[in-house]
């Protein structure tokens, strides 16, 4: 897989002569609602924040990982043109034309996140609960409302009824 930093150079260099400085580049594994993320620096001269594009770790195991990676970063580096030339660098119209010059169609692409991996269900109402991870003891919380005056009640507690893949 290309890093980031080698992926920066090329955009850089493609679309932003080679303007732009690498900001600190990274993967983040938590990020699951945007496939990126810009995070712009402090230019206040006793702390001095480099500014941080943070690429959704989940990226790297979808189809055509590349893709995704390098439109993903390429959106996030508008971002930063924009900041580093202290022009407002959310989603303003000169960012969706530099965004149409780049010949980038895709906003910020968040492909579809893999699905849960278990499902849990509760024994008295039948409620499914998908999770992605195992889940501790935990119990349906409509049926402890309903009957267990909202307290945790074991009788209600999900048991795993499927482990997909
Ligand atoms: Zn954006
Ligand atoms: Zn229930």
């Amino acid at each position: 897989m290309v890093s980031l930093e080698a992926l920066f150079s090329e955009l850089n260099e493609k679309h932003f002569d080679g303007f732009l400085d690498a900001p600190v580049l990274g993967w983040n594994a938590r990020l699951r609602s945007a496939a990126g993320r810009f995070i712009p620096g402090s230019r206040k001269f006793f702390r001095d924040v480099p500014p941080r594009i943070e690429i959704a770790s989940y990226l790297r195991e979808e189809a055509e990982a590349e893709t995704h990676i390098r439109d993903t970063l390429a959106h996030e580096m508008i971002h930063l043109w924009l900041w580093v030339r202290r022009r407002p660098y959310g989603h303003t119209a000169e960012f969706l034309a530099k965004m149409k010059e780049m010949g980038t169609t895709r906003y910020n692409p968040v492909p579809k996140l893999r699905g849960p991996k278990y499902v849990y269900r509760c024994p008295s109402c039948a409620k499914d609960f998908p999770a992605r991870r195992k889940l501790g003891v935990l119990a349906c919380l409509d049926c402890c409302k309903r009957e267990a005056g909202g307290k945790y009640d074991r009788r209600f507690k999900l048991v795993m009824v499927a482990q997909l893949r």
